[in-house]
């Protein structure tokens, strides 16, 4: 749906919109917002409402940190939750630029608009679907999270035990409201734990809804009295969250690149080549689709979420699966990204991965379809499968030795990233945590 200022203008005056947020994206995937009163809404519309950069985390310097908001207006929605006595509040996702005029390339949006843009020169549009899973969790007395869980419901489990269920139905009842395609949602494997699926779309427009989503989820659940989180891996020994990203290729006839009739498993070469590409630069992009510490203590055996580089048409145990589904439906599953990355650069990096086995005509791997953790070490290297980063460290060290990444996120990204994940590490590394005492103080 292609919306004009003037639209907006009219629903503003409809709902009676007093309370306008003006949202964009950081690098590392949180949402910020700016809130404009009713009489700045006009000014907001036509891209000139400033901001100081320089307070956002890997943003602008000080002396360059004058900042406009200029909205993509297919973006706008009433915020359901927000109408308070007949007062209604509304967002819109903005694009960050710079003082001259010019688009921000530190904003990801902006990043990620300029990798679909050289995508389409080589003739391609990328769709993404993302399946994110989160806990809820119970508040205790002073209102702070746990991570305790008030049902013992299981996957796909009905009422009455899936307590959750009343909150996930009007968090799916409020998407719906702002525009979301729900097409299914289900308690998951751990307790506590849900998904909620929605329609897939153009990758832009997919990071705008996995953003939104994120956003409503942690709202609706604080209502109900819940802290939603899209932490990793919140609970040793039950199953993390994870974000399966789908996603296929699209040529610009709007057929999808991936199909083909008379292909091995109806995929077409362009699909094996981008399996490739995925394969090749899959070590390298998990710094970005798994961003955190605490994500690579999901990527581990048992848990449902991968552990090795392997693709197939039927194992849930590989990197990425190739789901049933052909004709406009064909694409690849890549199970390891994590709901905490930031999806801008996620896409990113995963379209240039796979970008990169269409450009250099590469040839995966034949598919592994057994249970890889059922496979012995020998077998593994017989069928060279490689294992993903098994830490934030050697995610990182990955991502900057592949020139790929500098090139995806661009030079600004590339190295506030890199700054602020190298922080990360460092704070987590010189850490003295509970299994260290649990395990060295007394015999020590
Ligand atoms: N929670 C699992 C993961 O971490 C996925 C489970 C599923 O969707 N089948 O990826
Ligand atoms: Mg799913
Ligand atoms: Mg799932
Ligand atoms: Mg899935």
């Amino acid at each position: 749906m292609s919306m004009s200022k003037e639209d907006i203008l009219k629903i503003i005056e409809k709902e009676n919109v007093n309370f306008f947020r003006m949202q964009f994206c950081d690098i590392n995937g949180f949402m910020k917002n700016v809130a404009v009163p009713k009489s700045q809404i006009e000014k907001a519309l036509d891209g000139k409402m400033m901001f100081d950069g320089s307070s956002i985390d890997g943003f602008a310097r000080i002396h360059e940190s004058d900042m406009y908001l200029v909205p993509d207006y297919n973006t706008f929605c009433v915020l359901p939750w927000r109408n308070k006595a007949g007062v209604a509040a509304a967002r819109i996702i903005c694009d960050v630029y710079k003082s001259d005029g010019t688009p921000f390339p530190g904003c990801p949006r902006v990043n990620l608009k300029r990798v679909l843009a050289e995508a389409r020169q080589m003739g391609y549009t990328m769709n993404v679907g993302t399946e994110a899973e989160f806990f809820l969790f119970k508040l205790d007395a002073e209102g702070k999270s746990t991570t305790q869980t008030d049902d013992n419901a299981g996957y796909f489990s009905l009422d009455p035990e899936d307590t959750g269920l009343n909150c996930r139905r009007e968090i799916i009842e409020t998407l719906e409201k702002m525009g979301f395609e729900i097409e299914a949602s289900h308690h998951e494997v751990a307790e506590g734990q849900h998904e909620i699926n929605f329609k897939y779309a153009d990758a832009l427009t997919c990071a705008d809804n996995t953003l939104t989503f994120k956003w409503v989820v942690k709202s609706i659940a604080k209502q109900h009295g819940l802290h939603a989180t899209f932490m990793p891996k919140p609970i040793f020994g039950v199953n993390g969250s994870g974000m399966h990203c789908n996603q296929s290729l699209f040529n610009l006839d709007g057929t999808n690149a991936f199909a083909d009739e008379s292909g091995p498993l109806k995929l077409s070469e362009v699909a094996y080549q981008y399996i490739a590409g995925l394969m090749k630069n899959a070590k390298s992009f998990c710094a970005v689709t798994n961003p955190l510490v605490n994500s690579y203590k999901r990527l581990v055996a048992g848990y449902e979420a991968p552990v090795y580089i392997a693709w197939s048409a039927s194992n849930r145990s590989a990197l990425l699966r190739i789901p049933a589904s052909r004709g406009i439906g064909t694409r690849v599953e890549v199970r390891c990204p994590d709901p905490a990355c930031n999806p801008y650069l996620a896409f990113a990096m995963m379209l240039n991965a796979g970008l990169d086995g269409i450009k250099n005509k590469l040839t995966p791997a034949p598919s592994t379809d057994i249970d890889i953790f059922a496979m012995d070490a020998a077998e593994k290297d017989e069928a060279c499968i490689a294992a993903l980063p098994s830490c934030l460290r050697e995610a990182m060290d990955e991502m900057i030795a592949n020139p790929i990444s500098k090139e995806t996120l661009g030079d600004h990204i590339f190295e506030k990233y890199v700054f602020n994940k190298n922080k990360e590490w460092d704070s987590y590394r010189i850490a003295v945590t509970d299994w260290e005492i649990k395990h060295y103080l007394d015999i020590y």
